[in-house]
């Protein structure tokens, strides 16, 4: 018996060095593992370092952009991005989940804490990947399909999540799952027409009102659209995406007062890695004829809306990387920080209007404008425009403005203040910034004279080898490299 366990030991322990065996060389056959991108994947090293160098030498005024920190940078390049964790803390569909629960508790607590929220009135879910997802997961959690939703018309600020359709086709897909209906600016100023709002609201009577915007440079009268609100019985979700940073620094109106919803993106003012983020109110909703309380319950159908019904596995490495932008959030720096993107937006706007520009409600109340070159005296259009800048190593976007007839040929141009603010960057840079930008527009409309060209192919063709172009971006390069970017060393930007 003795000597039969023995020899079945023996059998056992010959078998399991066997398999120790066959490990040892499978693990020698698995080299994807331990090397630096550098060696192990020189395209898409050399690809992000030419991306680095445009980001060092150019100048960054896509106003939904920013440098997001070293310590976010870390986050995100972590192995929280190795685990799978559906479900919530504490109620996770995998095991293993101890250490991820505390990041998720951890990023939801201090979410609250960035916005002076009380734990019995809101709650969060960090779990969106993205902007336009916590959108529609916000939507899910409140509406029926076919429910109506209003929202600042697209070509007017307002965003694609917001609904959008032409007369042929619904293209958003806030549009095609819900019944849509824009609301609009007051063309003479520029701004939100309240009281042409209130009076389609009455009309379409939404179940959802959308507040917030993509591309609208002043403060929104957040009271009002809770008036309205109240008049139709709608939910009021602000969609803050754009302004998280100035409402979290107290720098412009905070919608949390007046909102049912508020959603977010995390990567734009905020300075986090891209995510989402959707706050929902807890407590009581109203109060009914008879004096009895009517409650929200939002967080069950907020929370069931991004999982299981429109997400999976949360993005932890993002998590944890939210976390670390509101712990910075919160500190008196980014105060200040924040104060500085409007002041340098401020003195933009001032020094382009000096220029002979007409911007949309002549200037700004927080980190954007918004050129019109259709009434500007240096005049062409904002594809033309772009174009130019860009091969001057300066970076904005098209936009439409107000009164545009094609979207194909925006007239005007978006400019934002966050990521040349994230540099170290002045209200006498900002200066520098505008001359250098009316240079281009310039050299734009020169060309677009000279060559008529009909489409913006012809133009870029007729660009080729413009000297003008050269010499500006030459001294733009000179002039960025002067401010660090956030998150690299010198050394690191010099590789
Ligand atoms: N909401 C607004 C107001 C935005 O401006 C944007 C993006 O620019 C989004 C939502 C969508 O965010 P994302 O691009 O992260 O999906």
């Amino acid at each position: 018996m003795l000597s039969a366990l023995t020899s079945l030991n023996k059998a056992a322990s010959l078998a399991n060095s066997n398999i120790g065996a066959s490990f040892a060389v499978l693990s020698r056959s698995f080299s994807i593992g331990n090397d630096h991108i550098r060696e192990s994947d020189p395209a898409v090293h050399n690809l992000i370092e030419l991306e680095k160098e445009r980001q060092f030498h150019g100048l960054e005024l896509i106003a939904s952009e920013n440098f997001t920190s070293r310590a976010v940078l870390e986050a995100l390049g972590s192995p929280l991005t190795n685990k799978y964790s559906e479900g919530y803390p504490s109620k996770r569909y995998y095991g293993g989940n101890q250490v991820i629960d505390q990041i998720e508790v951890l990023c939801q607590d201090r979410a609250l804490e960035t916005f002076a929220l009380s734990p019995d009135e809101w709650g969060v879910n960090v779990q969106p990947y993205s902007g336009s997802p916590a959108n529609f997961e916000a939507y899910t959690a409140v509406l029926q399909p076919h429910d109506r939703i209003m929202g600042l018309n697209l070509p007017e600020g307002g965003h694609l999540t917001h609904g959008f359709y032409t007369p042929s086709k619904r293209i958003s897909a806030t549009s095609i799952y819900f019944e849509s209906l824009p609301y609009h600016l007051d063309l003479a100023t520029g701004l939100i027409d309240y009281d042409a709002l209130e009076k389609s609201a009455l009309d379409y009577r939404p179940k959802l009102l959308i507040v917030g915007a993509s591309a609208y440079p002043r403060q929104i009268d957040y009271a009002r659209m809770r008036e309205i609100a109240d008049k139709v019985g709608a939910y009021l979700l602000c969609d803050m995406a754009h302004i998280a940073g100035l409402v979290a620094t107290e720098t412009i109106n905070d919608p949390f007062p007046y909102c049912d919803l508020v959603t977010t993106t995390t990567h734009k003012t905020l300075r986090g890695p891209r995510a989402g983020m959707i706050f929902f109110r807890k407590g009581v909703r109203k109060m009914t004829k008879k004096g009895e309380n009517v409650m929200y319950d939002l967080e069950t159908r907020v929370n069931q809306a991004v999982f299981p019904s429109l997400q999976g596995g949360p993005h932890n490495n993002v998590i944890a990387g939210i976390a670390v932008a509101l712990k910075e959030a919160q500190s008196a720096d980014f105060k200040e920080y924040q104060v500085q993107v409007c002041a340098n937006a401020k003195a933009l706007a001032d020094r382009l209007m000096v220029h002979g520009y007409k911007l949309v409600s002549d200037g700004t109340d927080n980190h954007l404008m918004l050129i019109d070159l259709n009434k500007s005296k240096v005049s062409v259009d904002g594809a033309r425009a772009e174009k130019v800048l860009e091969m001057a190593h300066i970076t904005v976007n098209k936009n439409s403005v107000p009164g545009d007839k094609s979207a194909l040929v925006p007239g005007g141009m978006r400019l934002g203040t966050p990521a040349l603010t994230s540099r170290g960057m002045d209200a006498a840079d900002m200066k520098q910034v505008a001359d250098f930008i009316h240079r281009g527009v310039s050299i734009a409309r020169d060309v677009q004279a000279a060559s008529k060209s009909k489409n913006l192919k012809g133009f870029t063709a007729a660009l080729k080898g413009n000297t003008d172009i050269q010499i500006l971006g030459e001294e733009v390069k000179q002039f960025s490299k002067k401010f660090k970017i956030p998150g690299f060393t010198q050394e690191e930007i010099d590789l």
